[in-house]
C-alpha cells in the first residue's frame, strides 16, 4: 500500500515536472540541464564558445570528418580543417568548474553542514566524437525549441530522435527559442541530412571517403560514377586507371585553378530563391501531414490512410532535402575559395574539403588509358569546368 501511494506519488511528480517542461520549451526558453557548448544556462552568448559551434557546424558541411573536426577541438593537427576549429578544453571539464564555482560561492554564507560537495573535475583528455556529434545534431543551435519525453524515443530510432524532437506549434512549424541561433537553419539542416544519409548518394562530399576522386570522378565511356578499388577508380569493363597518377594530375590543375581568380560566384548555391523556394515545398508538404493527422484525431480518416499520407509527403520531403543538401554543400566548399589564398587553403583542407572544392569547381571524367603507353597522359582526364 505505501509503495503503491510512493510509486503515484512519484508518478504525479513526473507527470508534472514534465508537464513544465513542455510550457518551458513552448514560451521557447532555454531548457534546464547542462547548459550546451557556446550558450550560458540562461541562453546567453559565450562567444570564443559560439564561435567553435559555427567552425564545427561549417567545416563539417564543407566535407571534413567528425574524426578531423574533435581532433582539431581536442588541439591534435594531425588532421586540419576548414575553416579552422579552435581547440578547446572538454566541455564536461568546463562546465563541471563552473559548477563547482557556483557552489561554492553560493555556500560561502552557509554553515558547514549545509554546504555542498563539490564534484571532482574530469581530466582533459581528447573530447569524445559522439561529445561532437550531438552538437551537430542539437537543434538548439539553429535556435529551435526542443522537447522529448524521457519514456518515448521520438521518431522510433536514434538517428531520427533530433529533428523529431523539435517543438511544433498546431501548424507544424517549429517553435523559436528565446535565444539567439548560432548557425542558420539551412546550415544546421544540411548538416543533418549529411549525417542521415547512409547510402551517401546525394552527398558524394561525404564524410567516410578515403579517396579524392571515388564517387566523384566519372567515367568517360558510360558516365557512371567511378569507385575506388585496389589502387586504381575503375568502371567495370570501360575503365581502370591508377588512381595517384590521376589525383596528382587533378590536385595541380586544381591548385593552377586557384591560383588565378575563381568567379565570384561559380556556386549555384548562392541560389536562394530556389532555396527559398524549398523551403516553401517542404512546409506545404509537413502542413499536409499536419492535416492528415488532425483529420486522423478527428476520426476522419483512418490509421493506414495517415500512414499513406506521411509515407508520401515524408518521400517527397526527402527528395527537396537533398536537393537543398547540394546547394548548401557546394556552398560551403566556398570556405576555400573565398579564402584570401585559395591555394594555400585547398592544400591546408581536409580530404573532404578538397572533394568539395572539386566538386563546385569541375567535372572530373576519366578516359581509358590508350594500350602500350606507360606514360601518364594528360589528355585522358578531362577536366570541364563549371
Ligand atoms: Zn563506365
Amino acid at each position: 500500500m505505501k509503495a503503491a501511494v510512493a510509486r503515484s506519488e512519484v508518478e504525479r511528480k513526473t507527470a508534472r515536472q514534465s508537464a513544465a517542461q513542455v510550457q518551458r520549451a513552448a514560451q521557447g526558453r532555454a531548457p534546464k540541464g547542462m547548459r550546451p557548448l557556446g550558450y550560458t544556462v540562461a541562453g546567453g552568448i559565450i562567444a570564443h564558445e559560439a564561435e567553435a559551434v559555427r567552425a564545427i557546424f561549417i567545416a563539417f558541411n564543407a566535407g571534413s570528418s567528425l574524426s578531423a573536426i574533435t581532433a582539431a577541438l581536442s588541439g591534435e593537427v594531425s588532421e586540419r580543417t576548414l575553416p579552422k576549429v579552435p581547440a578547446l578544453p572538454r566541455h564536461r571539464r568546463t562546465v563541471t568548474i563552473e559548477r563547482n564555482d557556483r557552489r561554492e560561492a553560493e555556500s560561502k554564507s552557509l554553515p558547514k553542514e549545509k554546504q555542498r560537495r563539490l564534484r571532482p573535475v574530469p581530466a582533459n583528455g581528447p573530447w569524445p566524437p559522439s561529445t561532437v556529434l550531438g552538437i551537430l545534431r542539437n537543434p538548439r543551435y539553429a535556435g529551435y525549441t526542443t522537447y522529448t519525453p524521457n519514456n518515448v524515443q521520438a521518431g522510433g530510432g536514434k538517428r531520427r530522435s533530433w529533428r523529431a524532437s523539435i517543438l511544433r506549434d498546431e501548424a507544424g512549424e517549429p517553435v523559436r527559442g528565446q535565444w539567439d541561433p548560432i548557425v542558420d537553419e539551412g546550415t544546421w539542416s544540411a548538416v543533418q541530412d549529411r549525417l542521415d544519409s547512409t547510402d551517401r548518394v546525394t552527398n558524394r562530399v561525404g564524410t567516410e571517403r578515403r579517396h579524392l576522386g571515388s564517387g566523384l570522378y566519372r567515367c568517360g565511356v558510360c558516365d557512371q560514377r567511378l569507385r575506388s578499388h585496389s589502387g586504381s577508380y575503375r568502371c567495370a569493363g570501360h575503365i581502370t586507371r591508377s588512381r595517384e597518377q590521376v589525383d596528382e594530375f587533378v590536385t595541380a590543375t586544381i591548385r593552377a585553378r586557384l591560383a588565378r581568380p575563381v568567379p565570384a560566384d561559380p556556386l549555384p548555391s548562392q541560389d536562394e530563391p530556389r532555396l527559398k523556394e524549398i523551403k516553401a515545398e517542404i512546409g506545404t508538404h509537413r502542413a499536409r501531414i499536419a492535416r492528415a493527422q488532425r483529420d486522423y484525431d478527428d476520426a476522419v480518416i483512418e490509421g493506414r490512410d495517415l500512414k499513406r499520407v506521411r509515407e508520401h509527403e515524408e518521400a517527397a520531403i526527402s527528395t527537396l532535402n537533398a536537393e537543398r543538401v547540394r546547394l548548401s554543400t557546394n556552398a560551403t566548399a566556398g570556405v576555400v575559395l573565398a579564402a584570401a589564398h585559395p591555394v594555400t587553403a585547398s592544400q591546408a583542407a581536409d580530404l573532404g574539403a578538397k572533394r568539395g572544392v572539386i566538386e563546385s569547381l569541375c567535372e572530373v571524367r576519366l578516359l581509358p588509358h590508350r594500350r602500350g603507353v606507360k606514360a601518364f597522359d594528360p589528355e585522358s582526364v578531362q577536366i570541364s569546368w563549371r
